[in-house]
């Protein structure tokens, strides 16, 4: 971490301030994990704050402690405006752009007068905080707050209720440390486990507390919505409308489907891609140098990391579908070895 920026910052810290902790739209185990984390740290810092998400947590992640106080900008818009319009210090995490997080990035950027700081791990930050500690080789956002916190000098503030916010957000990001991870990683989990954090009890919060019909989805998606195109070593996994209103899918419940895709030894490139109310969402995963960060990207106005990005299509599913399978030939070199002729460079618009 910068040293500079956390003199800095630590000087900010030093006397009560107001601050909003922000994560981004749909927000997984890392931006609750962090966010909660940070806001059991500041709190004992004698900080006033609140936590703000576009929209709401999944269930999942609901046990994790203060997530009952945190503000929902699409239910409590006025009041998460007017936390954000009377705060000292925004704090931006687990995203690394104020487009990410809709409307309350317009509120965000109006703030010129607030110090804002990001902690994040995403490729290509954008530049729009005071203090950026950006790390895209970081595992989490929650590895990132941990040391944060230990690099103001603050270690023993973390309790075994902030330890086990950051080490769920790691465990939801690596996969449970299957994927991004270091040797720095390993001794900031060691270090959790030895403040008293049960990572298998952590397990089972996340893992293992599915209902009933999530599996019968899974059951679904791998059995009739599962789609192999050997020619590009790539899976796809499709879900309808009619599927989300037959399963009774609600937020989270497609969380890690995309993952049983890179399963097959064969597939180097997973998609999931899910037809919602205004538009149609693409989760991308791969193995590997192949990076799906491009894709997202160039394709569909998203981003991400290397292995793991999403984005979206406002054209409807068929001609979404339609639009992916023809982008693949332009990678079929990079996820097969062989060489393909045709060429698409396609902007979604
Ligand atoms: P997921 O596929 O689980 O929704 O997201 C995987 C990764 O891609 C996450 O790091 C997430 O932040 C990023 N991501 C997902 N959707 C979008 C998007 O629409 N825009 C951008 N910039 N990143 C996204
Ligand atoms: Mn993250």
């Amino acid at each position: 971490m910068n040293m500079q920026h956390l003199e800095e910052v630590k000087s900010l810290l030093s006397t009560p301030k107001d601050i909003v902790i922000t994560s981004h739209r749909n927000p997984d185990g890392d931006a609750m994990g962090s966010s909660l984390g940070l806001q059991l740290y500041l709190e004992q810092l004698g900080h006033s704050t609140k936590v703000a998400f576009p929209s709401e947590y999944p269930d999942f992640v609901g046990w994790m402690k203060g997530s009952e106080r945190i503000l929902i900008h699409d239910a409590d818009t006025q009041e998460v405006n007017t936390a954000l319009e009377t705060a000292d210090i925004i704090f931006i995490l687990d995203y690394n752009g104020l487009d990410r997080v809709d409307k309350m990035g317009e509120v965000i950027a109006a703030q010129k007068n607030t110090t804002k700081v990001m902690i994040d791990h995403h490729l290509y930050p954008s530049n729009c905080a005071d203090f950026m500690f950006s790390d895209p080789t970081a595992s989490s956002t929650c590895e990132m707050i941990y040391e944060f916190i230990v690099g103001l000098g603050d270690m023993k503030m973390i309790s075994i209720a902030l330890g086990e916010c950051l080490y769920a957000g790691i465990l939801t990001d690596t996969g449970s440390f299957k994927y991004s991870t270091s040797s720095k990683l390993f001794k900031v989990v060691g270090d959790l486990k030895a403040l008293g954090v049960d990572d298998v009890k952590l397990q089972n919060l996340l893992f293992n507390s599915l209902p009933e019909k999530s599996l019968r989805l899974l059951g679904h998606c791998l059995n009739n919505r599962m789609e192999i195109l050997d020619e590009y070593n790539t899976g796809m996994i499709v879900l309808t409308k009619k599927d989300y209103e037959d399963f009774d899918i609600q937020r989270g419940d497609t969380e890690g489907i995309v993952n049983y895709l890179l399963m097959m030894k064969k597939v180097k490139l997973a998609a999931f891609i899910s037809e919602q109310p205004t538009i149609v969402k693409i989760s991308l995963r791969s193995k590997g140098d192949f990076s799906v960060q491009e894709i997202a990207q160039k394709h569909f106005r998203g981003g991400g990391h290397k292995n793991a990005s999403g984005g979206a299509s406002f054209r409807g599913l068929k001609a979404t579908l339609k639009k992916f399978r023809e982008i693949l030939p332009e990678y079929k070199e990079q996820l097969t070895g062989i060489k393909s002729v045709v060429v698409s460079d396609d902007t979604d618009s």
